[in-house]
């Protein structure tokens, strides 16, 4: 009997994690991604709770642990880079820091993933899905390079910004959030620490940096605005608009401005993506491009979860690719729902009232007092990356990839 077939579109998180678990169930797999490369960009993201338990049955926490940014907790500074409040580093799996016990750059848990999979998985580079063809028995897929090909199942895990998605869904619900990001890697400075650090400069503009283990600084500027469309400019654009916006702020803004002319630069929109249904007959939506939350410690988490229960129940019945497509998302919505609500609507403070509350707050339980009360009641709500109980698929359906 031939092995069931399946395509998994994006090589990112979500795909190659997918990939592994649906080759160790005998699928054939192949990967495509739109990129010629595997995608190497992208600053610290937390892997918290499931995620985490993914990674540990996969094999693969202690080689992400030795990728760690050795990031150690949070600081807010003032304009002279003075700390007012603090928190440190988590201490478990799925404490409410908001620096994580396992914070790993983007790109190189992606890395781990895709070398995890790139033996048991076929991988094609710069290409990517034109039109699908479902006909309840199989889906005929076109791409842009690769001739007409036909899998059992298809796998959309293109991000949150998924083009196959419209194919599926055209009328996707895109929730802006009002809040634009832009990341970008500068040169360490000797006095750069191992914490998080934040200003928060009024007018909704918040100023990161935050440690690598590469030996440079991330940096991140982010914006609470109505304006729509700023990831779509071009780069000496985007460069203008954030040197008029952040120009008058103080601490490590300038050295950050400056670097903006070389520093590899990324730039987001940040939106959530709310779907009554991630699936339609043989073709599943996975990680951002099912239930994107935004960047609030919950993505990678997810979209890790996501892969090994989609996985996890198509290896359990691999005849019936919808039934296994609506058991998956009976799973995994209670997290992804919950994550979707974890947003700090309060964090870019736009009128000098609010920031100067935001700063008092902050000062009081990221203070010495606050620390003390916080040992026995959390003062920080926790984001919500542990409202599943994983599945354990091992003895009946699928073995350790
Ligand atoms: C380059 C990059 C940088 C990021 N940086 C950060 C960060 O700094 N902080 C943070 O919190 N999150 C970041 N993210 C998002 C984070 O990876 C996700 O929130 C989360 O891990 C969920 O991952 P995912 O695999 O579902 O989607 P994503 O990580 O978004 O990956 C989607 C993948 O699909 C590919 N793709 C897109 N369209 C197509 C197509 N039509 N055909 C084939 N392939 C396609 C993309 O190139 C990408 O490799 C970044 C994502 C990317 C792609």
């Amino acid at each position: 009997m031939s092995r069931p077939s399946i395509l998994i579109s994006g090589a990112s998180i979500a795909g190659p994690t997918a990939a592994s678990w649906l080759a160790a169930a005998g699928w054939d797999v192949t990967v495509v991604e739109r990129f010629d490369h595997l995608r190497d960009e992208g600053q610290n993201v937390d892997v918290r709770g499931t995620g985490r338990e993914v990674l540990r049955r996969m094999g693969l926490e202690d080689d992400i642990r030795s990728h760690h940014t050795r990031e150690t907790g949070m600081a807010f500074v003032d304009e002279d880079g003075s700390t007012y409040a603090s928190f440190p580093a988590g201490a478990g799996d799925s404490d409410g820091s908001p620096t994580a016990e396992l914070e790993v750059l983007r790109g190189q848990l992606a890395r781990v993933l895709y070398d995890h999979s790139a033996s048991s998985s076929q991988y094609v580079f710069g290409d990517h899905i034109t039109a699908l063809h479902d006909d309840g028995h199989g889906v005929d897929v076109e791409f842009d390079q690769a001739p007409v090909r036909r899998f059992d199942a298809v796998v959309v895990a293109e991000g949150s910004r998924s083009r196959t998605r419209r194919l599926l869904f055209p009328d996707t619900g895109v929730h802006e959030l009002g809040l634009f990001a832009a990341y970008l890697t500068i040169p360490r400075a000797e006095d750069d620490d191992r914490q998080w650090r934040i200003h928060v400069g009024g007018n909704g503009r918040l100023v990161h940096l935050r440690p690598d283990n590469v030996g440079t600084t991330r940096a991140m500027l982010s914006l609470k605005t109505d304006i729509r469309g700023l990831d779509r400019l071009d780069r000496d654009t985007v460069v203008g608009v954030l040197r008029a916006t952040y120009g008058d702020l103080e601490w490590e803004t300038p050295r950050i401005l400056a670097a903006l002319d070389d520093a590899p630069l990324y730039t987001d929109q940040i939106a959530q993506i709310r779907l009554p249904t991630w699936h339609s007959g043989r073709v599943a939506l996975l990680g951002d491009a099912a239930w994107c939350a935004g960047p609030f410690g919950t993505g990678t988490t997810s979209a890790l979860a996501g892969a090994y229960v989609l996985a996890g129940e198509l290896g359990a019945t691999p005849d019936d690719i919808p039934a296994a497509f609506t058991r998956y998302e009976q799973i995994l919505r209670p997290q992804t729902d919950r994550a979707q609500t974890f947003v700090p609507h309060h964090g870019h403070p736009r009128v000098e009232w609010r920031r100067k509350v935001m700063r008092q707050n902050l000062r009081l339980i990221g203070g010495p007092i606050g620390r003390a009360v916080s040992r026995v009641v959390p003062l920080v709500t926790p984001p919500p990356v542990n409202s599943i109980e994983l599945p354990d698929y091992s003895p009946s359906a699928l073995t350790q990839p």
